[in-house]
Parts: C-alpha cells; structure tokens; sequence
C-alpha cells in the first residue's frame, strides 16, 4: 500500500491545508517530494482551542480507556509500517530497514508504556485524617520534534502525554513532517476530537507553540541552542519544559579490551543514522595500547559499510538530512584538511545532487580542534589516544554536554566504576543506544533537563496534588 500524495494537518480531530505550504525534499537526491502546510497563527490557536476543549474529558476518562486508544494508535502503525517506513526514507534519507524498525519501535512504545501505572502515594491514613498524592495531568502538552529520528522521538512524548491525561499538539521538523501528519490522519477516528492534533510549519511555528498561553507543557528535543530559546519564551507563562537536547558523547576504550569483539559495535556508535543521533559517540578515546589495532579495525570495516540512497536494499547509512546540516558537516570536514589533521579514512566529500557525506574517521587530531570539541551531527568521528585515565576521564567532563557516553572493557565491574565519574544522564558499558521504554534517560548539563521513558518520563507530564481529608 502507498499513501496519497495529500499531506493534511489533523486539528480537532479533521484535515486541514493551510494558505501557504513548505517544500519537503528527498535528501538522497535533493528532489521536492511533496508539500506540506505551513499553520498559520490562527489554525495553532484552533489547535490549542480543541485540544482544551477536549481535555476535560479525556483526563477524567480513566486510565483503561486511555491506554486502549494509545494501543490502538500502536496497532495502526504496524499495519501502516511498511508505506510508512518508505514514507519515512523519502523524507528522511536512512536506509528502509532503519525507518520500518522507528515505525515499529514507535508501536512498541505506545504498547509498552501503556503498562505503566501512576503511583499514589498515602501520606497518612490515621484516625483523624487521610492525605494521598496523586499524579494529575498538566492540559495541552505541545511535542517539539526534530528532524533526525522524527517518529521515535514523536512517540517519546505522544503516548506519554496522553495516557496520563494530557491533549498533545506535535510539531515536526519542517525538514521531515510527512509521516508525522501520515501517523495524524490514521489516528483521527482513534481519539475524541482534539487530544492529539500534528501541525506542521515553518520557521515560526515553534515559537508560537512556546509562548502560547494554552499550553501547559512543551517536550522539547532538538539543539541546546534552541533549547534555551524555549526555556526563554515558555517563562512567560512558566510552562513545564523537558529539553532534550545536544551531546558530545565520548566513549572510553580501554587497554584491556577485545578489539576484535567490540569494533563493529563501537563503528555504530559513531555512524548509525548517518552520526545524525543525539547520543552518537562523537569522540573516541582509546587507550594507546590497542589505538592502531583498532583503527584498523574500524578502518577496514568502514570499507564493507554502504553509504547511500536509502531504498538500495545494501545501503546501511543514508544521506545527511538537510542541505543546512550537509553544509555544516562538509565545513567540519574542510576544516580537518585545513589544519592539516589526518584521517584513517574518508575525508573527501563528493558534491551531487543528494547529500551524501563518506564515513570519515580522524587520525588523533588535537583536543582542541573543533572536531574534537564541537557536536558534529554527521559521520565524523574523531578517534583520540589516551594513557592516562584520570586525563581523560577529565577531558570527557569538560564538555559543556551531558548526554551520555560508553566505557569499552573486558572488565564490566572495572569500567562500571569509571561510568560513575562520568557526568552524562546515561553511560552504557560495552554496549551502545540501550534504550527501552522502561530506562528514563535526559541529559545533565547542557544537554537539558527532564527525562524521557519510564515512570519518571510520564511524570513529566503531570503535576501532584495532595488530597487531604479531615475526618475528625
Ligand atoms: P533544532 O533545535 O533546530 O530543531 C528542533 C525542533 O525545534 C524542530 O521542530 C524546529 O522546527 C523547532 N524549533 C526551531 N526553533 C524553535 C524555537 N525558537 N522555538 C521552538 N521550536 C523551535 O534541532 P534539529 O537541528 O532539528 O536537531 C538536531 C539537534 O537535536 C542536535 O543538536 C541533536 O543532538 C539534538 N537532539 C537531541 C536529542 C535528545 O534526546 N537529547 C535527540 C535528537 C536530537
């Protein structure tokens, strides 16, 4: 099955265009695939207003009945995987097996957290008085996407907000809005009018969503530049605010390690998703015993590793997303040879139509290159040697980031020690991306604050409230 070409915001509960529209380009080759509306300031209010209209209801409506419509939303995207999933290539460039696994992943998050019950906590239960704590939900949660994973990190906030009684408006990235509003038109008949609405927009749709009044909460996930713009503008109103936001993730390959075991994991680390993953390894720090061992490996794998259009069934790393992004990463890469830092491999982009960047790795350049230092967003890696762990472990804690990181070991009990002098929300020990519903991640430092998963990610969007009764 293969979708129409009509791209439909969903707003109380039906479709709407908008007077003017934006481009969506096909990243492996630069092609317009289609349009999609760009909301005007009126139809974000009608948005909010629907959404404020249908939360009293849908809030008192029970927990069961939520967690049967998330379920059902859950269902319509495995039925809809596959003309989703190529949906999602076309607009955003990774290989078709990548974006099938997001869409079914995305359904394995609307059944998983499902099951997650809100704690009430009884204060006190004597002879005179009862007082409990119950989670309660905030109104309209807005869902701020970006543009790298746009329906995972959709479906972080989505059945988040809703099964704990919120409204939602999600927002995509206007570099990748289609299957957003694809997943918005299959779920119109599976909601009441109004608790969950996609709009998307242009440049200035965000901010309208962050001062707007009738919002109660926005999840945020997207650079920590931005990031502080949101805090800025939803002050206003002292909405909630969860950021998610950028990384510079290091990992920590230590002397002991199996080179030949973990090569191929720590290669995907780097370059899943084309680099362009909040919490990619974005500098590798190996010990100089194994340093040339390793790179070799990595070099030599990299070789096997297809960069490409992402509907060739061989691809297994996809074009960068956006021109603005493909832009930024070529400037890092020039600026590699202009300061004269060598590479294992890679290093010389070939300009095309689409916006393809090879797996580049860097040969031990200076802490303070910008490689080193700057959160690249694509497939550059810097691969730095190390002898001394105390350094280094301080060299991974002097970034203005806080994501996460991995340490690399024969030895877990050893390197779970080191992840503990780590400052980052996750730290995975030979092993990479380990995130299910259930684990809350967020970041510390510049990389935001809230979390997202878990019990704790759904209390993100609610509020206490204590009862107290008097029964004297
Ligand atoms: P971005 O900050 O440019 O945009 C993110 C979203 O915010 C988009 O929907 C965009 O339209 C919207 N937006 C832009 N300006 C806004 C404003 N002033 N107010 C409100 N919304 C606004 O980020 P991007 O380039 O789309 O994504 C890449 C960045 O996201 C990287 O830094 C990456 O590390 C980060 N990221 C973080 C996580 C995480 O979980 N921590 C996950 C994925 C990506």
């Amino acid at each position: 099955m293969q979708f129409d070409s009509d791209y439909t915001m969903t707003i109380g509960g039906r479709g709407f265009e908008a007077e003017a529209t934006i481009d969506v380009i096909n990243p492996a080759n630069g092609a317009v695939i289609a349009t999609a509306p760009r909301a005007s300031k009126a139809q974000l209010d009608e948005a909010v207003a629907g959404a404020a209209r249908a939360f009293p209801s849908w809030s008192a409506a029970g927990v069961e009945a939520r967690r049967d419509a998330v379920r059902r939303l859950g269902s319509k995207l495995v039925e809809n995987a596959d003309a989703l999933a190529r949906l999602l290539t076309s607009e955003q460039g990774k290989p078709l097996a990548d974006a099938r696994a997001e869409i079914l992943g995305a359904a394995y998050w609307c059944e998983t957290l499902a099951t997650v019950d809100m704690p009430v906590v009884v204060v006190e239960d004597s002879r005179d008085r009862k007082v409990e704590t119950r989670r309660v939900p905030l109104g309209v949660a807005a869902a701020i996407v970006p543009w790298n994973y746009p329906i995972s990190i959709a479906f972080l906030k989505i059945p988040a907000a809703l099964l704990t009684g919120n409204c939602v408006v999600v927002k995509p990235s206007p570099y990748t809005p289609l299957t957003t509003l694809k997943i918005g038109e299959l779920s119109r008949d599976l909601f009441p009018a109004g608790v969950l609405s996609v709009l998307s927009g242009g440049d200035e749709l965000g901010p309208w969503i962050t001062e707007h009044p009738g919002f109660a909460k926005i999840s945020f996930t997207g650079s920590s530049a931005t990031g502080r713009r949101v805090v800025q503008s939803a002050s206003h109103t002292l909405k909630r605010v969860t950021l998610e936001l950028g990384g510079n993730d290091a990992a920590i390959v230590l002397a002991d390690v199996n080179v030949h075991a973990v090569a191929e994991k720590i290669f995907w680390s780097a370059f899943t998703n084309a680099g362009q993953v909040c919490m990619a390894t974005k500098r590798l720090y190996v010990h100089e015993s194994v340093y040339d061992e390793l790179a070799f490996a990595l070099a030599e794998y990299a070789k096997t590793v297809k960069v490409g259009d992402g509907f060739e069934p061989e691809t297994k790393i996809g074009p960068i997303q956006n021109r603005a992004q493909y832009d930024r990463v070529c400037r890092l890469i020039h600026d590699i040879a202009e300061r004269g830092e060598r590479v294992l491999i890679g290093g010389n982009v070939v300009p095309g139509a689409g916006y393809f960047v090879p797996v580049t790795i860097v040969d031990n350049p200076p802490e303070e290159s910008p490689v080193v230092q700057e959160e690249a967003f694509g497939p550059v890696l810097p691969m730095l040697k190390f002898s001394d762990l105390d350094d280094v472990i301080a060299k991974v804690n002097a970034s203005p980031y806080g994501l996460a990181g991995s340490v690399w070991s024969s030895d877990a009990d050893a390197a779970a020690l080191i992840a503990s002098r780590i400052h980052s929300g996750t730290v995975w020990i030979n092993d990479w991306l380990y995130i299910t519903p259930f684990t809350p991640f967020g970041g510390r430092k510049q990389s935001g604050y809230g979390v997202e998963c878990g019990l704790e990610g759904l209390l993100e969007y609610t509020g206490t409230q204590t009862v107290a009764i008097n029964r004297s």
